[in-house]
C-alpha cells in the first residue's frame, strides 16, 4: 500500500559542529518521502519554485516517489537555515522563508484520492487540513509539527489533531504544545487532544510511544559520531509509517516493529550531512541494522 505525504521540500543550510552545509536538499515531505520510499512507494504533494533543479527532481523520482502532486511555481523555492549548538538536541533557526509556501493551495490529482495510509509532515496546518479535507476515506492519518506552528497557528493545529491517528512529535514541540514539562504528562494532555498515539521523539534518547493503555520506549541506535541530526525525525516518521503501510499490520506489535524501523533509518540519516547518507544507504543495510537493534534491546539475552 502506497503512503501519501503533504509537508515541506526546502533548501536547508546547516550548520553544526563538523561543518556546513549551504542550500541542501530538504525539509520534512522530502526526508520522509525518501525514508518510506525504502518500504512502500510513496505520493508527494507540495510545492518547489523555479529554481528547484531538475537533479533534486530525478532524484526523489528515482527513488519510486510520485511527484504528481508536486506543483512547480512561479518564486522560489522555501529555504530554512538552522544552526545546532555542542549538544546536538540543541539548535536555533536562523532563517525560515516559505517562499512558494506562503500561498500554496494543495490539489490533490485524482490518482492520489484512494490514499489509505497519509502522513501530514511538518508544514502549515491550514495546509495539512486542506489535503486531509480532499481524502474521502482515508485510513491511518499520522502527523508532525513544529514549534513554528505551534505558536503562530495554534488554533488550526488543535482543529487538525482532532482528525489524526498518530502524532509523532518531538519533546520539546510536545511540552510546548501541551503546557506540561514532564513527558509522560504532556503525552496524556496530547492524547486528550484527539490522536489514538502519540510518539515523543527525544533526539539521541529515542522514542516513547503512548496510548490509552500502554507504554513503548526504543532507544536511539547507539553511533560514535553524530554528524547532522536534521530531518532525523522526519526520517523516524518515514520509516515507521512506511513500514506499516508496507506491513498493512497495525496491531501493537506491527507498530512497536515499525517504530524499529523508524529508528533504524533516522539514524542512517545522522551519519551524514542533509540527504548524504539516505542518497547511498541500502535496503539491506536496514535490514542488518534492524537486527542489530532488536539484539541491543533484547533483555533476555544469554
Ligand atoms: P527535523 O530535523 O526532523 O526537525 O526537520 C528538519 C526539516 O524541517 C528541515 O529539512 C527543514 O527544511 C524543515 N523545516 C524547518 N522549519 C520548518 C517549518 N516551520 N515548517 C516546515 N518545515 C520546516
Amino acid at each position: 500500500m502506497s503512503i501519501l505525504v503533504v509537508g515541506s521540500v526546502f533548501f536547508d543550510t546547516i550548520e553544526t559542529q563538523y561543518g556546513r552545509a549551504e542550500r541542501a536538499l530538504g525539509g520534512a515531505a522530502t526526508y520522509f518521502a525518501v525514508a518510506a520510499s525504502f518500504f512502500t512507494p510513496v505520493r508527494m504533494v507540495a510545492a518547489v519554485g523555479e529554481d528547484f533543479p531538475p537533479e533534486d527532481i530525478a532524484f526523489l523520482s528515482g527513488r519510486g516517489i510520485d511527484l504528481a502532486g508536486l506543483q512547480r511555481r512561479s518564486g522560489l523555492t522555501g529555504a530554512w537555515a538552522g544552526r545546532y549548538h555542542e549538544d546536538m538536541n540543541q539548535r536555533d533557526t536562523l532563517q525560515l522563508d516559505l517562499n512558494v509556501f506562503a500561498d500554496f493551495r494543495p490539489q490533490l490529482p485524482a490518482s492520489y484520492r484512494d490514499a489509505q495510509y497519509v502522513f501530514l509532515a511538518n508544514i502549515d496546518p491550514r495546509l495539512q487540513a486542506m489535503v486531509l479535507d480532499q481524502l474521502p476515506a482515508p485510513g491511518l492519518i499520522g502527523c508532525d509539527t513544529m514549534n513554528h506552528w505551534i505558536t503562530g497557528s495554534r488554533s488550526e493545529l488543535e482543529q487538525l489533531l482532532s482528525r489524526v491517528h498518530v502524532l509523532v512529535i518531538n519533546d520539546e514541540e510536545a511540552r510546548l504544545l501541551s503546557g506540561e514539562r514532564n513527558v509522560v504528562r504532556a503525552a496524556r494532555r496530547l492524547l486528550a487532544m484527539g490522536p489514538r498515539r502519540v510518539l515523543i521523539k527525544r533526539g539521541e534518547y529515542g522514542v516513547i510511544q503512548f496510548s490509552a493503555n500502554a507504554v513503548f520506549a526504543v532507544p536511539a541506535f547507539p553511533l560514535e559520531e553524530v554528524f547532522d541530526p536534521t530531518g532525523a525525525g522526519d526520517s523516524f516518521a518515514g520509516g515507521f509509517m512506511g513500514e506499516l503501510a508496507r506491513s498493512g499490520d497495525t496491531s501493537e506489535a506491527g507498530l512497536r516493529r515499525a517504530i524499529v524501523y523508524g529508528s533504524v533509518v533516522a539514524s542512517f540519516v545522522v551519519e551524514d550531512f542533509g540527504m548524504n547518507r539516505l542518497r547511498t544507504v541500502t535496503k539491506d543495510e536496514i535490514e542488518h541494522r534492524y537486527r542489530q537493534f532488536v539484539a541491543l534491546t533484547d533483555i533476555d539475552a544469554t
